[in-house]
């Protein structure tokens, strides 16, 4: 499990691949070959659902947004609207 800020919960949350009784049936029914597709199933929030992918990219937008903010203080510059 990985634990990331969560945009949608506003709040860290853990991140982990979501297995269902599908998952597992498709397991049996391919003779465990589908084993080999589980580390291709993306990461999600324990509470939400939201990709971890989303989370991890809306995060550094914010993050450089923060910094530009950043920066434009310090430049004494306002930012354009
Ligand atoms: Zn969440």
């Amino acid at each position: 499990m990985i634990f990331e800020y969560c945009p949608n919960c506003k709040a860290y949350r853990g991140f982990k691949r979501h297995f269902t009784i599908w998952t597992l049936i498709l397991v049996c029914l391919t003779w465990g070959a589908w084993i080999l597709a589980l580390p291709f199933y993306p990461k999600r929030c324990i509470v939400c659902g939201m990709l971890y992918d989303e989370a991890r990219k809306i995060n550094k937008k914010r993050k450089q947004k923060e910094q530009q903010q950043e920066n434009n203080e310090n430049l004494n510059i306002t930012p354009e609207k």
